[in-house]
């Protein structure tokens, strides 16, 4: 076990203690630049999961009627524990994700900000009083309770494990739920860090649990235990799909955040250095491992030969290397991809590209330097020639590869960026608000950004429309989906 994690979890969380899976069993996690094993994690089962699930159970009544200012206080000193641990978190972050260490201190950051966000919503959360026709008695009045839905459990990948972790226990955890989260296989370190330290503040034993495993076991118990009435998962559209067959027939409250193939339109009166800087940040951060990353760039040719050389002298100064250094700048660092699995599907969807008559501008191989032959490693690139209906355009591509088209006008970007099966983000950079409305209004996404990166915010509703996903997460808007509404009618009153 490496240092940063001597102090750390490496048990599971169930009703505010450390566990091991019932079996004793175990598995490594595993450090993505190097192959070593950061540590061993318990192996979850079944019977573990609906222990977990047990405790939520029956934590929710007297979770349910804590005060919202209370439930507040205790997310406030949970989230003052991670802030002091900030450092230690994104050092362990880095390790079992590979992504480089300021990168994952930029994660820990906008979980704070997320879950502060929803903490000071905990008080705000309200019905309403509706008046109602006088046929049926005079002074009569309806009420719209909003009440906590129970047992919720949240689903999580491994991409950014603690940001999306957030955007689940936050407003779950606000409206009086209690949660069992799962997180991926390969990212639970500090995930369980993070959950014990909000235990440690302050949270009834119960309130928030963390039962690690594999999600065939312990994911599926989420799904089909009848206690747990709702379910908030992040993943791959085709899990997306499992969720929905087994928890869809119990009528389970389902959110699905799913892939995506993020297309971003450049016209010819845009701030070209700072959409540059879009596209670069856009797909190559989290060595392009994200689900709204830019994974489809639409150049108006006015400015695409300009823009292309640009865009590769500035990935040009990628250096893949050891996510816990920083290079010398102008450089910049890419940590490795997650799994070896990661790299070869993004070497394959590459290579059915070149087969097809694409063009690799830039990178797209394994570096060839013998200290990186242990991580997943892969030279970012930016590929030309592309046909539409290649893998690497209509699928994910999960990593740093990046297909450039260049289009005559708006309605053939706006056409394009439509031929895919996902939409969750896009993006138009223009200085234009007729086109920047037409992107608005014509792009099927759950969300258009304007001139701006492609990023989640916690202030804003987040979901996909098509093979994205369904509902959302962020936002006050998300508090709903783990309320129940209730109608009441007060008559009699004349
Ligand atoms: P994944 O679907 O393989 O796994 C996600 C989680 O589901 C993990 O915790 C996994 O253990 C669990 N799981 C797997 N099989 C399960 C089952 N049968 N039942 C219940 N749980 C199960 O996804 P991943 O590879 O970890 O994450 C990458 C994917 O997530 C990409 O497609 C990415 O676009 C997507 N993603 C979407 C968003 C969004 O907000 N739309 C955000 C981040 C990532």
């Amino acid at each position: 076990m490496t240092e940063v994690l001597s102090v750390s979890a490496v048990q599971m969380m169930v009703n505010g203690e450390w566990i091991d899976a019932g079996d004793g069993a175990t598995m490594d996690v595993i450090n993505p630049f190097d192959g070593s094993i950061v540590a061993a994690v318990p192996k979850g089962s079944r019977s573990d999961a609906k222990t977990a699930i047990g405790a939520a159970e029956n934590a929710l009544p007297a979770w349910a009627d804590t005060s919202p200012d209370e439930r507040a206080a205790l997310l406030f000193a949970g989230i003052e524990k991670v802030r002091e641990h900030q450092k230690e978190l994104a050092k362990t972050l880095s390790m079992e994700q590979g992504k480089p260490v300021f990168e994952a201190m930029g994660e820990i950051h906008h979980f704070l900000h997320g879950m502060t966000f929803y903490a000071g919503l905990a008080s705000k959360i309200r019905g309403a009083q509706v008046p109602l026709p006088p046929d049926m008695g005079k002074h009569s009045y309806g009420l719209v309770l909003k009440r906590p839905v129970g047992v919720c459990g949240a689903i999580v990948p491994w991409n950014f494990p603690i940001t999306l972790m957030g955007t689940k226990i936050g407003p779950a955890l606000i409206a009086g739920n209690t949660v069992v989260v799962k997180p991926a296989s390969t990212t639970p370190l500090t995930t369980l860090r993070i959950i014990g330290l909000f235990n440690e503040a302050g949270l009834p034993a119960g309130v928030l649990n963390c039962i690690t495993g594999p999600g065939r076991e312990v994911g599926e118990e989420l799904l089909q235990n009848p206690v747990v009435r709702r379910i908030a998962f992040t993943g791959e559209s085709g899990t997306g799909r499992r969720v929905m067959e087994i928890a869809g027939p119990q009528f389970k409250r389902i959110t699905l955040e799913l892939g995506g193939s993020d297309p971003m339109i450049v016209m010819p009166d845009a701030d070209l250095k700072k959409a540059i800087s879009g596209a670069m940040i856009g797909r190559f951060w989290n060595c392009g491992q994200a689900c709204l990353a830019v994974k489809r760039l639409y150049l108006h040719e006015d400015i695409h030969d300009e823009f292309l050389a640009g865009l590769l002298k500035k990935v040009g100064t990628y250096e893949v290397g050891d996510p816990s250094t920083r290079p010398e700048k102008p450089m910049l660092r890419m940590g490795p991809l997650h799994t070896a699995d990661q790299r070869a599907e993004i070497e394959e969807q590459l290579a059915d590209a070149v087969n097809r008559g694409a063009e690799v501008l830039i990178g797209g191989k394994r570096p060839d330097k013998p200290e990186l032959a242990k991580g997943h490693f892969f030279e970012p690139a930016v590929v030309t020639g592309v046909p539409h209906d290649a893998k690497l355009v209509q699928d994910e591509v999960f990593g740093p590869v990046l297909p450039v088209f260049k289009i005559k006008d708006l309605d053939e970007g706006i056409a394009l960026a439509n031929d895919n099966q996902y939409g969750l983000g896009s993006s138009i950079w223009t200085q234009n608000l007729t086109w920047s409305n037409q992107a608005i209004r014509e792009i099927q996404a759950g969300v258009t950004w304007v001139n701006q990166i492609h990023y989640g915010y916690d202030e804003l509703p987040f979901g996909g429309v098509k093979a994205s996903g369904v509902g959302h997460e962020h936002g006050p808007e998300a508090v709903d989906y783990y309320l129940e509404k209730k109608g009441a009618v007060i008559g009699g009153l004349a």
